[in-house]
């Protein structure tokens, strides 16, 4: 069996009839970039985040630039951030001529430990940009308590968690601005890029609607020096169709992940993703922790199972970012969770057979010095499973065929 990490093509099979036509009316209007389906899907997207303005963009690195921007971000300014993220959240602080100044995570939630940013404040701190690692809110109310008690602007990087929640509260509407991205593999994906910035602010979404077209409120006029990062139609036209689908999409993603937090319970050496209480974990990404991250990705790799890392090298320690000054030793909860982390398929399709197969397959590497142990445990939950998920999934399923599944 081979299981993908993730899957878009079976994504896209399912909805290609609504998706041809949403782009056949984008030929039919020929509104490319920017125009009417931009619009539409800003004002689906900004009601779906609960904010009164969202601003479409090119990606979602254009995103966090923008909006950094827009509060004026700029030369001589620090922007707190931390050290275990994408790239891009680091970058769009240092292409606004600002500093990344890093705080550590939390070693549960691998998001900003509130308790170390009030420490990293200086005179010139502007910005703090807590991230939504892996589908799951950063602890955003002492966040922005801080933040406000400095007068600082809170930017969430919510590129990894479209439809997360804070106690209650949709991810991206917690701070001045949220910001998004389409990148195809995200939980909303367009068919190209994409992203977009959510606010209440008035002003700023003003702003970031001239900067994304060369500082124009009105064509040819250009008021401030702006850029061109604007969203295009038919990524819009796209993301419209699947907004109405990411409800479910996430649902079937959180099932995935109590599925492998059932399979997966009880084995030494392997940590389970931490879903916090204060909020709605939507799973972009499902990463166990192990020490024996290498030999166990190896071993899944050649059983047909995709796996990745994220992220193998905390931004301080890349050479983009050596010239900050940290090292070793800085930041010792992200150094750690990055040697650690392996995540394992993750989409919203993945079946309970695959499940079940990843499950067994990390089981059985896990348990080499006790296997007869493990394998009695294993046989009564992968029949179990199997019997529930085969009845579940639909009439008439093929039985799982156990016993190929157990050559090794
Ligand atoms: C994907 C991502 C980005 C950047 O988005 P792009 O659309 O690829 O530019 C920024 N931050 C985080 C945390 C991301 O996962």
């Amino acid at each position: 069996m081979n299981v993908p990490f993730l899957d878009l093509k079976g994504q896209c099979a399912a909805i290609r009839g609504e998706i041809a036509a949403a782009i056949g009316r984008v030929l039919d209007e020929a509104a490319f970039a920017g125009g009417p389906f931009v619009k539409r899907f800003e004002e689906e997207f900004g009601a779906f985040c609960d904010t009164r303005h969202c601003v479409g963009v090119g990606n979602g690195t254009d995103a966090l630039w923008t909006a950094l921007l827009a509060f004026g971000i700029g030369p001589g300014d620090e922007v707190i951030t931390v050290p275990n993220t994408f790239i891009a959240t680091a970058e769009a602080i240092s292409f606004c001529g600002a500093r990344p100044v890093f705080v550590d995570v939390d070693p549960a939630t691998c998001t900003m430990a509130p308790a170390l940013v009030e420490q990293a404040i200086t005179a010139r701190t502007k910005a703090v940009i807590p991230v939504h690692l892996f589908g799951q809110a950063a602890d955003m109310d002492p966040i922005v308590a801080i933040a406000r008690k400095h007068g600082l602007v809170v930017i969430e990087d919510a590129c990894q968690a479209h439809g997360a929640q804070y106690r209650g509260r949709p991810a991206g509407s917690l701070g001045d601005a949220g910001c998004f991205s389409f990148y195809p593999g995200k939980n909303l994906g367009a068919y190209g890029e994409a992203g977009a910035v959510v606010t209440a602010h008035d002003g700023a979404a003003q702003k970031m609607r001239m900067f994304r077209e060369h500082g124009q409120p009105k064509k040819y006029f250009h008021d401030l020096v702006g850029w061109n990062c604007r969203m295009d139609g038919m990524q819009a036209a796209v993301l419209s169709v699947k907004l109405k689908f990411l409800p479910a999409w996430n649902e079937a993603r959180r099932e995935n992940a109590a599925l492998y937090g059932q399979l997966l319970a009880g084995l030494p050496d392997i940590e389970l993703p931490y879903e916090a209480p204060y909020g709605r974990h939507v799973y972009h990404i499902y990463a166990i922790r192990t020490h024996r991250r290498e030999a166990l990705a190896a071993a899944l790799g050649k059983r047909g199972i995709a796996t990745g890392i994220h992220y193998p090298v905390p931004l301080h320690l890349t050479g983009a970012y050596r010239h900050l000054g940290y090292g070793p030793g800085s930041f010792p909860a992200s150094e750690r969770i990055a040697g650690e982390l392996l995540s394992l398929p993750m989409f919203p399709e993945l079946n309970g057979q695959q499940i079940d197969y990843v499950a067994w397959s990390v089981r059985r590497f896990m348990s080499v010095r006790e296997r007869g142990l493990a394998m009695q445990a294993e046989s009564v939950y992968v029949r179990r499973r199997a019997a529930e998920r085969a009845a579940a999934d639909h009439a008439g399923a093929e039985a799982v065929d156990r016993e190929k599944m157990m050559v090794p």
